[in-house]
């Protein structure tokens, strides 16, 4: 049997993705005889980003400053408007060092096999966001059925508003996630978008 606190950290470590009863049973032992000075990291480290990181009032994005860096920077072209879907999709997209617009975050995609609709994302601040001089949009949403269907949602709103609305190349593997995708691969994608 064991003692009460390993089993809480046990549960604690199960809700995190992509760990399992087995993998939450080995980092918790691990964790155990790591050094105190250690894990006292560890845990600064997670309440400090609870504390001091928080989602961009404009672009949703992740920032310890709001507005972020980004939405602040005079020198990026506010003409244009880069969709991403999650915070390190931004991180995939700035890596090209090609575009030099703006972003929004949606916070995730429709998907309405998880029951995430159209107001689960933050798609009503990208709207409010078009007024400003904004000339086009780039949807950059996975490109996967999820990522697929809030592209063509998105277009279907954003087009009556005067914008031109463009979606990046599929030369991205079909069904994969653009926070792995190579810099290349993504410069590709953002020079090949195409009208939609
Ligand atoms: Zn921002």
């Amino acid at each position: 049997m064991l003692p009460d606190p390993l089993i809480r950290l046990i549960d604690e470590l199960k809700r995190l993705p992509g760990i399992g009863p087995k993998g939450a049973q080995r980092l918790a032992f691990h964790l155990l005889k790591t050094p105190r000075e250690q894990t006292d990291r560890l845990v600064d480290a997670v309440r400090d980003v609870k504390e001091c990181v928080t989602y961009c009032s404009t672009c949703n994005s992740i920032t310890d400053v709001d507005p972020c860096a980004l939405c602040r920077n005079e020198d990026r072209d506010r003409r244009v408007i880069c969709v991403v879907e999650e915070p390190q999709n931004v991180a995939a997209v700035e890596k090209t060092r090609e575009f030099k617009g703006l972003y929004h975050v949606l916070l995730g995609a429709l998907s309405p096999l998880q029951g995430i609709g159209p107001d689960d994302l933050k798609i009503k601040g990208l709207l409010a966001r078009i007024g400003d001089g904004v000339t086009e949009v780039i949807l950059a949403t996975n490109p996967n059925v999820e990522g697929e269907a809030t592209a063509i949602y998105l277009a279907r709103l954003l087009k009556p508003l005067g914008v031109r609305v463009t979606r990046i190349a599929m030369g991205v593997p079909v069904g994969s996630d653009l926070e792995y995708t190579d810099e290349v691969t993504m410069h590709k994608a953002i020079e090949g978008r195409r009208e939609v």
